[in-house]
């Protein structure tokens, strides 16, 4: 998943675009000033061009053998993975592919990390104590009605971070430099429950990390503004289980029907939109709803996605939409079940990392460029992994097709998707060769994550107070 919005004038801030509401702005004010000084401070650009600029022969190397390794060997990888795609929890064949190859290049791998069977952890055999760089891939493909298919070109990601991968470590070990690489393969992406991620970090697959870095396709070469925010909105996802009692359709009042009262519940969220604040997103299907017209459903499912801009007032709506659900069931004499399957919130986002990553892409001839950054959001879709561990993601232009289409898998297959993910792996090579040799610039990064972290805290409390529940007598 990655939707982009238009990119927002960054007015005298650039944490700015991370408030959406007028109500988030006043709340965010204060913290906001204090984003902005922070980012003065830390001079995101003027950092990226030091290190982009420097004359490095070790920073060079380890860029031509990402390059080498791309278009020797990971190309072609990636091209046989696009031709077969496999939905979220089932890329063994992908998994395959990216483990074995991890494992003839030294690195130790565990598959099924965090009870995913299709979740891995690879670490780098000659490491030493020192950073420790992490390389987040995907590999699942998008459910199509016609077929299954890499329209978000999720086949590119592992052959991509490979190649930044190893010739990191190689780098690492031919020059005795302190630090180690470890590769994570994260399955499903583009589907929950679970949301994998969270999952993983949940379960310490991220631990001992001290950055995270990861590709995605992009329809021109950009990066987020600083501070905090999320691609999509913050999202609940929740099922809504309604049980009943079956009957003949002829004799229907032995019965109770479940998918009444999904019906109802559907009209019943209807109902309260108008007392929601518009920027809310809600929306349901109906997943289950009987099995014959002869028997009154007894069971009877909708499954939703509730979203808006900030999970204070997220919590409010959701809960509005579980009362109506409650009162769906009451008035049809059934029962709910209400079962939150997953949720994706802010994330943190770093302009110290995502400057040097955007000069980088632009440095070795990415095209397409969006000068203007986009909208703040974390390196990764659930936001929980971003708020504990700094990182980037690196967008250079893949496709000119929109994102979840077959015109994006096909530019996977040609020379504007692979000449972008060359560019991607040879900027995350570069990045992350910086990142293991140079203490301030680790520095800068861990100043401005625990920083933005901490303020993202204060605009939460401050949120608190800025949405008041009206009182009814
Ligand atoms: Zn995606």
């Amino acid at each position: 998943m990655r939707v982009l919005f238009l990119p927002l004038l960054l007015l005298a801030f650039g944490s700015a675009a991370a408030q959406e509401t007028p109500t988030q702005r006043t709340a965010a004010a204060e913290v906001l000033a204090r984003l902005e000084a922070l980012q003065t401070r830390i001079d995101a650009a003027g950092l990226a061009r030091r290190l982009t600029t420097a004359r490095s022969a070790t920073r060079d190397a380890v860029v031509e053998r990402a390059r080498e390794l791309w278009v020797a060997e990971l190309q072609a990888m990636s091209d046989t993975i696009t031709r077969d795609p496999e939905i979220g929890f089932q890329e063994q064949r992908a998994v395959e592919r990216l483990v074995g190859w991890l494992r003839a290049h030294d690195f130790e791998v565990t598959v099924g990390v965090a009870g995913l069977p299709t979740a891995f952890r690879a670490t780098y055999r000659r490491g030493t104590p020192g950073p420790h760089l992490g390389v987040i891939v995907e590999y699942d493909a998008l459910r199509g009605t016609v077929r299954d298919y890499h329209g978000d070109q999720h086949s590119a990601q592992g052959p991509i971070g490979l190649a930044a991968a190893v010739a990191v470590a190689e780098f690492l070990t031919q020059t005795g430099t302190p630090g180690t690489v470890t590769v994570v393969g994260t399955p499903a992406e583009e589907m929950m429950p679970p949301p994998s991620k969270t999952l993983m970090h949940e379960r310490g697959v991220f631990a001992g990390l001290d950055i995270a870095v990861r590709s995605h396709s992009s329809t021109d070469t950009q990066r987020p503004a600083p501070g905090f925010g999320s691609c999509c909105l913050n999202i609940d996802g929740v099922k809504y289980v309604f049980s009943g009692a079956p009957a003949h359709q002829m004799m229907p009042w032995e019965g109770r029907d479940a998918l009444s009262a999904v019906v109802r519940f559907f009209t019943n969220v209807d109902g309260i939109r108008k007392n929601i604040r518009p920027e809310a997103r809600i929306q349901g299907i109906i997943t289950e709803g009987g099995k014959a017209p002869n028997v009154v459903p007894d069971r009877a499912v909708a499954d939703f996605y509730i979203r808006y801009p900030d999970e204070v007032y997220l919590a409010q709506v959701r809960q509005m939409v579980d009362d109506a659900a409650r009162a769906a069931a009451l008035a049809t004499g059934t029962q709910v079940r209400i079962e939150p399957y997953g949720s994706m919130r802010d994330g943190i986002s770093v302009g110290a990392l995502n400057e040097v990553a955007f000069a980088y892409l632009r440095r070795y001839g990415a095209t397409r460029v969006q000068t203007i950054p986009q909208k703040p959001q974390g390196w990764e879709e659930t936001g929980s992994v971003s708020r504990d561990l700094p990182g980037v993601g690196f967008s250079a232009y893949t496709s000119s097709g929109g994102f979840h289409t077959y015109e994006m898998e096909a530019d996977a297959l040609t020379e504007i998707g692979h000449t972008g993910f060359r560019l991607d792996a040879m900027a995350m090579a570069a990045l992350l060769h910086d990142f293991a040799t140079d203490a301030g610039f680790r520095a800068k990064v861990r100043e401005e994550f625990t920083t933005t972290r901490a303020l993202f805290s204060e605009y939460l409390t401050a949120l608190r107070s800025a949405y008041p529940v009206p009182v009814v007598r």
